[in-house]
């Protein structure tokens, strides 16, 4: 059963409602380039259902994390940053910078990337 927040804009871009720069395109799992990247590829990948965060997939049992860990380096792949290596985070509440309360993956790449991240 597909689940889906109407208020939700992942939801509407996953719908095909609100454009997206699409990427990758799968049953359960999209990859689109972040409107605002932070590096030469940042692109996010975001199951089609909603689930509001990393932790409530995780909890449903979905395996939806691991599907978006191997799209992100099919993508990571298909941008050229897979050998280089690559990023892939997830914001998990408003403290840690989360915005958009649909689980997505940031995949950031194609840059020298420092650690702690801000
Ligand atoms: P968060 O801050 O981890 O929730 O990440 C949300 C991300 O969504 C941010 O990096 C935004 O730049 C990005 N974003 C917001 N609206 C859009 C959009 O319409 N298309 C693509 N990316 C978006």
């Amino acid at each position: 059963m597909t689940t889906n927040d109407p208020d939700c804009l992942f939801c509407k871009i996953a719908a095909g409602e609100v454009p997206a720069d699409v990427v990758r395109r799968g049953d359960r799992v999209m990859a689109f380039r972040d409107i605002n990247p932070q590096a030469p590829t940042h692109v996010l990948l975001i199951p089609r259902d909603h689930h509001p965060d990393a932790a409530s997939a995780a909890r449903a049992g979905t395996g939806l994390l691991d599907e978006i860990a191997r799209e992100a380096h099919a993508v990571a792949e298909s941008e050229g940053i897979a050998d280089t290596g690559y990023r892939l985070v997830f914001n998990t509440g408003s403290g840690a910078g989360q915005t958009v309360f649909h689980l997505h993956g940031h995949l950031l790449g194609g840059r020298g990337l420092e650690w702690p991240p801000g």
